[in-house]
């Protein structure tokens, strides 16, 4: 897998979207690649951040 791929499927798989088997070749990638595993880093501290203020959100609306 190259990162440019990784790093399109990483959000989908941080949503437990993406399919098991290209879970599984994303999670190697992560696993031997700096760039996309920090990537991957960021991108679910974001999404985690978001869930709160929906999920405060639906609280108040
Ligand atoms: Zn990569």
């Amino acid at each position: 897998m190259n990162c440019r791929r990784a790093q399109e499927w990483i959000e989908a798989y941080i949503m437990g979207d993406l399919a098991p088997e290209l879970a599984d070749s994303l999670e190697a990638h992560l696993k031997q690649c700096d760039a996309c595993w920090r990537r991957y880093e960021e991108q679910k501290r974001l999404i985690a951040l978001l869930r709160r203020v929906f999920a405060v959100q639906r609280r108040f609306l």
